[in-house]
């Protein structure tokens, strides 16, 4: 069978254009911040995190969290388990978690509630994609890309079943069903 191509929603001079944007602001945010702290969730932000890290105008570094879906429907259901912490002590540090995509806000909402009783100076939030009908959760998004349709979107770091993630455009399979994967 030959893999579908999937159909772009977001071209890649889009996402180009507005992760520019995206980092100028975050750039003037932090101007006064001695350093900003991006951490990065595995591993649909690895794209959007290195672009957005190669264009920030103050002094940064990384670190990376994962986090697993629970079973079968668990990317919808909201159930997720930390798999890997960070390796940084983020109190008194001013935090910037960077998500691929919000759907139910569930994941991000896990997220600040795990980082925010470590005493950071700052916890704000850049995610590339939301899906705004599908919100479920009163998350603060401070940094957003882009409001979506609700489709299963894949490329730029995204994947369905661990395919496309490598794509340079946001892009919708028609053909096939949500996926679990991060
Ligand atoms: P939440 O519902 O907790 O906001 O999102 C759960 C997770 O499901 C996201 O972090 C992301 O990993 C995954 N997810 C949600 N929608 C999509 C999508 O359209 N495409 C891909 N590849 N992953 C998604």
């Amino acid at each position: 069978m030959i893999p579908e191509t999937p159909s772009v929603l977001i071209p890649e001079k889009e996402i180009r254009h507005r992760v520019g944007e995206l980092a100028r602001q975050v750039s003037a945010d932090y101007d006064k911040a001695e350093e900003l702290l991006l951490v990065g969730v595995l591993r649909g932000c690895f794209i959007f995190l290195a672009d957005l890290s190669r264009l920030l105008t103050v002094p940064r570094r990384i670190d990376f969290m994962a986090l697993a879906a629970y079973g079968q429907n668990a990317a919808t259901s909201g159930a997720v388990r930390l798999i890997m912490d960070l390796r940084t002590n983020i109190a008194g540090k001013h935090v910037l978690i960077v998500e691929d995509i919000v759907d139910t806000g569930n994941t991000l909402e896990y997220l600040l509630d795990i980082l925010l009783p470590r005493k950071p100076a700052t916890l704000k939030t850049c995610v590339l994609l939301r899906k705004r009908e599908r919100l479920e959760k009163d998350v603060k998004i401070d940094y957003l890309g882009f409001d979506i349709p609700d489709l299963w979107v894949v490329g730029y770091g995204l994947d369905y079943a661990d395919r496309h993630r490598a794509l340079p455009y946001i892009g919708v399979v028609e053909n096939e069903g949500k996926g679990i994967s991060r």
